[in-house]
């Protein structure tokens, strides 16, 4: 995240780099800092009896936004954290110097308004805490609360590991699914329009209706369901051109079916073949675009599959 030479100042020093965040204790106080929208978020783990809520903190980190409108973008409180949002003025050189400049009054304020760290999860401030890596989000936690976690990840891929779905009746499911993202396809290409959202549509109903009716999704449902949609979102591009077709030559005695059967043929007799094909080419690569992101976090969802490091 930060350059060395950055890293040397910043909080004196006490802050530590693994690329996606930070986190260190500075004053006592246990804090991360992530990248967020070209800019950052510190939250600092911050806990005080006199202040149950953390009213009193917001109050103050309110005015303290006021006073410096122009780098904190935002700020909030939980009971456990302070949150700030805040971009760093002047040259690069001097980044570590003016973040230091924003946020050590911050902590000054806490420690002398007797704010303390404590598990981020359940508020424990007589243990000591270890900073945490949960699936990439980092986490402040007592020993207890950790191991608690971990075993709440285990349980559940032992779960999903257990289930073994019905092909059959799970693959009827996502049939079901998949021809509402083929009609969708059709009707969107009938306006003119090429989006993934068709492909989305059938990607996601797919895996829902397999779910539910072939009792669970599993990797092999994954599977059957992605080749599914993309056969019905193939069939449906096929019948979206025959429909096309058919509408112009309909009027010299050809049939729909006529259309939809020899659609190669006649597209290559009227030249346009190759734009069928480039349409097939650009939706599927547009569906794939649309819907890596969903089939990723489906995957990882159903492999139960988690990473817990203490950093
Ligand atoms: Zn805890």
């Amino acid at each position: 995240m930060f350059k060395e030479q950055t890293l040397s100042t910043l909080l004196d020093g006490h802050v530590e780099d693994n690329g996606l965040f930070c986190h260190g204790t500075y004053k006592g106080l246990n804090f991360i800092i992530k990248p967020f929208n070209n800019a950052y978020t510190i939250v600092i783990s911050a806990f005080n009896e006199n202040d149950a809520i953390n009213a009193e903190l917001q109050n103050y980190l309110k005015q303290y936004k006021v006073e410096n409108k122009k780098q904190i973008k935002d700020v909030s409180v939980t009971r456990y954290d302070a949150y700030l949002s805040f971009s760093a003025k002047g040259k690069k050189e001097q980044l570590g110097e003016n973040i230091n400049e924003l946020l050590k009054p911050v902590f000054a304020y806490l420690v002398t308004n007797g704010y303390h760290s404590c598990c981020e999860n359940c508020g424990n401030d007589n243990e000591t805490v270890a900073c945490y890596n949960i699936n990439g989000t980092p986490t402040w936690l007592c020993q207890q609360c950790a191991i608690t976690i971990a075993d709440a990840y285990q349980q559940n891929k032992q779960e999903k590991q257990n289930i073994n779905s019905n092909p059959i009746t799970g693959a009827v499911g996502a049939l079901i699914g998949a021809l509402v993202g083929g009609v969708a396809w059709i009707l969107i290409g009938k306006v003119g329009l090429m989006s993934g959202l068709a492909g989305l549509v059938g990607v996601v109903l797919a895996f829902r209706l397999y779910d539910k009716f072939g009792n669970g999704l599993d990797i092999k449902g994954v599977v059957i369901s992605m080749v599914i949609v993309l056969i019905v979102l193939y069939v449906a591009n096929r019948l979206g051109w025959a429909w096309e077709l058919y509408d112009a030559i309909k009027d010299y005695g050809y049939s729909f079916s006529d259309c939809f059967a020899n659609l190669s043929e006649y597209l290559k007799l009227i030249e346009v073949y190759d734009s069928y094909i480039m349409d097939i080419v650009v939706g599927l690569a547009l569906t794939v675009v649309g819907t890596i992101g969903n089939v990723i976090s489906t995957v990882k969802g159903v492999s139960g599959k988690y990473n817990i490091t203490k950093l």
